[in-house]
């Protein structure tokens, strides 16, 4: 009895300890297997970190460049390799390396001194001017040792062109300006110095005055218009607009002074609508039949027509038969204050601004504008329209 109940005792200590080195194992493996789960998870998460950063880094405009702790590149976004035109690994090399820049070194001279630049300028060494904007800042750990650095760039070719266009707009404006009133002033000046008291001079002299303050007038107005038009504060006012009858009433406005010049206006343009605003593309027909009357062949023809091309645009043309313009002209008449001639303009009354109006307003319509010249044959100024209104349709 004694003999089987130490068995029984042995046995249920023996599955006991079975049991329990089971129960441990398996306990040991589970935790096991969780630690290597949330190694995972951990490994996973940081992978993931990685690529938001990555993409975070992709969707910036401006280009980004890090630099470990021997300044050597650790990471660069896509806008940086853009910006330069990389295609290459760049981890691990200098930035003279990647670059070819020594205006970067001293700017990385310049983060090591003085912790942080901010609107760094350099100008890249290409063909095409082109300007960049850099920030740059040191970065420290916890401990307040420098880790790397950090250098964002900016394209600022763009804002250093407006900037360009903007002082030679207020250049050319201001001398545009200069030239009517100093003749205006020398002019009241003389009359105050006694040529008043004789009557043909003093006439002389004040039709130079209102000539002159008529030509300011002219400027001013043309001034504002394309400012309006820049800063689109100009809301079209669209409706079908009868272009044949448009540039018949064009034509008779401006026949007084063709018949100056014994200039015969002919209108040729077919029954034609389009959608527009009818004061603006009077404007535009007016601006370019005035040029043709102005620097066209005394005695000449100025013709308006056009046509409907085959995608349905609308092509309308002003021609004339005088002396043309010259074929590296043809573009740039349509920029601000371009003359061909300076004196033929001035003397003709013009501020050097009408085709840029035209180029301006027939923009604003969706069109195109440009000129065809053969030099002694006379000039065609073409534009189009968009959208042809069928008014049968309903
Ligand atoms: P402007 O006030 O001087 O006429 P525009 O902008 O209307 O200014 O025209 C710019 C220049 O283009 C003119 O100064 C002139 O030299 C040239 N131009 C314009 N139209 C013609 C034309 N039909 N024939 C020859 N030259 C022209």
């Amino acid at each position: 009895m004694w003999f089987s109940l130490f068995i029984l005792t042995l046995a249920a200590l023996v599955g006991h300890h079975f049991w329990w080195r089971a129960k441990f194992k398996s306990q040991s493996e589970r935790r096991a297997s969780e630690i290597e789960a949330s190694q995972r998870k951990q490994q996973q998460t940081s992978l993931d970190a990685k690529a938001q950063q990555q993409v975070l880094f992709n969707s910036m405009l401006e280009g980004l460049l890090l630099l470990d702790r021997s300044r050597k590149i650790y990471l660069v976004n896509r806008a940086f390799k853009n910006l330069f035109g990389l295609k290459t690994e760049l981890r691990g090399k200098t930035i003279v390396e990647a670059l070819r820049l020594h205006e970067l070194d001293d700017l990385l001279q310049r983060v090591e001194a003085e912790k942080q630049v901010l609107d760094y300028e350099i100008k890249l060494p290409d063909l095409n001017e082109r300007w960049l904007q850099v920030n740059a800042a040191i970065i420290t750990n916890s401990a307040g040792e420098r880790d790397g650095t950090i250098l964002v760039f900016r394209d600022l070719t763009r804002l250093k062109q407006l900037e360009r266009t903007r002082e030679e707009f207020v250049a050319n404006v201001s001398h545009e300006l200069r030239t009517p009133l100093s003749l205006i002033k020398g002019y009241v000046e003389t009359l105050l110095d006694g040529a008043r008291n004789d009557p043909a001079v003093a006439e002389r002299f004040l039709k130079i005055i209102e000539r002159n303050s008529q030509r300011l007038d002219l400027l001013i107005q043309d001034l504002l218009t394309i400012s309006a038009l820049e800063s689109e504060k100009i809301k079209l006012d669209l409706h079908p607009v009868e272009l044949r009858a448009l540039a018949g009433k064009v034509l008779t406005d401006l026949n007084a002074k063709a018949e100056n010049k014994n200039i015969h206006l002919v209108n040729e343009l077919p029954e034609f609508t389009a959608n527009g605003d009818a004061n603006r593309l009077d404007q535009v027909l007016a601006n370019l039949v005035d040029n043709a009357i102005k620097y066209g062949r005394a005695e000449g023809r100025v013709t308006v027509g056009g046509k409907q091309r085959d995608d349905g645009v609308l092509e309308i043309f002003v021609r004339d038969d005088g002396p043309g313009i010259p074929a590296e002209a043809l573009e740039r008449v349509f920029e601000r204050f371009y003359r061909v001639d300076k004196a033929r303009s001035r003397d003709q009354g013009g501020t050097g601004l009408g085709l840029s109006i035209v180029k301006h307003i027939v923009q604003a319509h969706g069109g195109e504008v440009r000129c065809e010249s053969v030099l002694g044959k006379g000039a065609t100024f073409f534009f189009t329209l968009p959208d042809a209104v069928d008014l049968t349709a309903d």
